[in-house]
């Protein structure tokens, strides 16, 4: 589904990406642990095509075609998600004017019919109803005002309204408590865990892998995938740190 190859990138002719090669099939979790400052965040944009971050070297293919060769919204109507983990306020639009015209836009995209307002209000009620979202937050602006929490859940309701293919979801745990890291938790297995998707978790913690439980562990340390595991990995990063293994590697 996912196939990154040599991956090297730099911001502002800073070489952030040092050769990064990771791929993620069709059906798989993976997790993504690694230091602050590793480069973990600088992948999530480059695998979205954030304006700034320049690919030098390497390849990465998503599903068959050249990720690197598509614009941002060619990527999202591909099937690509990604979750921030700032996620952005938007004051004087509704959430539900956004998640319907970031709905439409991607339908348009691959050649759907536009949902109607009706149909699109049934869905991102019962999404909203799915991560124990109060449903009076579609109506106030994005994210303006909302907790970390609710911003996470947010997130996480418009990534069930779209339904993509691969999302890559970049600290979702930040800023999370416990009752609502579980429901985030759930949002992305009864969402994502599915044969036909993908997903990459970037956390810096354990307690996101209790409730998603990857089938791959990767630690990124200094720009390139030093270490793959199991499960198992997290739990080992957990107890030992990042600098041991990353230098064991
Ligand atoms: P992580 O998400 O793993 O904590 P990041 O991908 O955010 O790491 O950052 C990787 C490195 O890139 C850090 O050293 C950071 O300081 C640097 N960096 C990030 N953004 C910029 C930028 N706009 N200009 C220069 N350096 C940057
Ligand atoms: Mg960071
Ligand atoms: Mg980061």
């Amino acid at each position: 589904m996912l196939k990154i190859e040599n991956l090297h990138a730099e911001i502002d002719g800073k070489e952030i990406l040092k050769g990064l090669s990771l791929e993620i099939g069709a059906g798989e979790i993976h997790a993504v642990m690694g230091p602050n400052g590793a480069g973990k965040s600088t992948l999530a944009y480059v695998l979205g095509g954030r304006a700034g971050y320049e690919v030098t070297k390497g390849s990465v293919s998503f599903a068959g075609e050249d990720l690197l060769a598509m614009d941002p919204h060619e990527r999202a109507a591909a099937g690509l998600f990604l979750g921030f983990q700032y996620p952005v306020e938007i004051p004087g639009v509704s959430n539900i004017q956004f998640l319907r015209s970031a709905v439409n836009a991607q339908r348009k995209a691959r050649g759907d019919e536009e949902l109607s307002a009706g149909d699109f209000l049934k869905l991102a009620r019962e999404q909203a109803a799915a991560l124990k979202m109060d449903a009076e937050m579609l109506k106030r602006p994005v994210n303006v005002g909302f907790s970390g929490g609710e911003k996470k859940r947010n997130e996480m309701v418009q990534m069930g309204i779209i339904d993509p293919t691969l999302a890559i979801l970049d600290e979702t745990d930040s800023g999370l408590d416990i009752d609502a890291l579980r429901t985030v938790g759930d949002g992305i297995n009864t969402i994502m865990r599915k044969a036909d998707k993908g997903v990459l978790l970037i956390t810096h913690y354990q307690r996101l892998l209790d409730v998603v439980k990857p089938d791959f562990v990767h630690v990124l340390a200094a720009g390139r995938i030093v270490k793959t595991g199991g499960p198992e990995l997290a739990l080992q990063l957990e107890s030992e740190g990042y600098e041991a293994i990353a230098e064991a590697a």
